[in-house]
């Protein structure tokens, strides 16, 4: 595997190649980001891991200088599960001094959930895919369902852009505790890392509900919140909410595509996790993530 440090070095690997798939990463890589390479390996003839923590897209008070960054052990993970190239650009390559240009998905899209917590987060994420897809042209790039109210922000970009991008979504990998794994569990400590299962069975709790016939999202948010409530090692819940797929607005009843979504702070980490739920006409429901 190559690793590239730069545009420049990029475009000269990029010009003799015709399709490539991309994943796009903050690094310190896990199980989750090696079922989004190995994906992209079996569907791309060339594929690009893409390495950046990305600083436009923290908060004053977020956690960007402690994001964990490990660029050897990253570079041994994405070769072994099918990276051709590891580009992993420095803040300078991406954000020159005269940097002055912002991509921004308005709307509700951004506006609710995290957009409501993480002011200019998403505008964040928009302008560095945007930057990542203009650098590496790519035909297809793989994300996670795990982070579903940017996969929507990104699916959102890409039509109303034309960046013609194949965006492909992948399901949550979890620990066997239903955990979702993500780089920030690093932060937990043994007793916090126990607490944070909460999320997944609030999830859970929520799903469940839907099962039996519950249709009122108020209630359903109750649930999860209900559970979220009960762990003291919760410091603050963001949001335990239901919204429609894609436009992620407040349903008046649960029915067709919905993601239950919670965001809790639990020690020094802020998660997030979600599950999709079909709601079909005659009643029956399928959880498609
Ligand atoms: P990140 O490095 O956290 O910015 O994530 C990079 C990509 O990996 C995003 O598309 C995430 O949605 C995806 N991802 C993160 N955690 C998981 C997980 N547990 N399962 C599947 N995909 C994930």
């Amino acid at each position: 595997m190559k690793l590239i440090e730069t545009t420049v070095e990029f475009r000269r690997w990029r010009a003799d190649r015709d399709s490539v798939g991309l994943v796009p990463t903050m690094g310190a890589l896990h199980s989750g980001h090696e079922a989004l390479i190995r994906h992209c390996r079996r569907t791309s003839s060339h594929v690009v891991v893409s390495l950046f923590v990305n600083p436009i897209q923290f908060g004053p008070n977020e956690d960007y200088r402690n994001y964990p960054r490990d660029l050897q052990a990253d570079a041994r993970v994405a070769g072994s599960a099918g990276a051709d190239v590891l580009f992993s650009p420095a803040v300078e390559e991406m954000y020159g001094p005269d940097f002055q240009t912002a991509v921004t998905v308005g709307g509700n899209l951004t506006s609710v959930l995290c957009g409501a917590h993480r002011p200019g987060h998403f505008t964040g994420v928009a302008t560095v895919v945007t930057k990542l897809f203009c650098i590496v042209r790519p035909d297809l790039a793989v994300f996670g369902q795990k982070d579903a109210q940017q996969l929507l922000v990104i699916r959102a970009l890409n039509r109303d852009l034309n960046l013609g991008v194949r965006i492909v979504a992948l399901p949550t990998v979890r620990e066997s505790d239903g955990l979702a794994i993500s780089s920030r569990n690093r932060y937990l400590t043994t007793d916090e890392r126990r607490a944070a299962t909460r999320l997944y069975a609030a999830l859970c709790g929520g799903r469940d509900a839907i099962m039996k016939g519950e249709r009122d999202p108020a209630a359903v948010q109750a649930a999860m919140l209900s559970k979220l409530r009960a762990e003291p090692l919760i410091s603050a819940v963001d949001y335990a909410e239901v919204r429609t797929v894609p436009e992620l607005r407040v349903p008046a009843t649960l029915t067709g595509d919905v993601l239950l979504a919670v965001a809790a702070r639990i020690g020094a980490a802020r998660l997030i996790d979600n599950i999709a739920v079909s709601i079909h006409p005659d009643g029956a429901t399928e959880i498609t993530s």
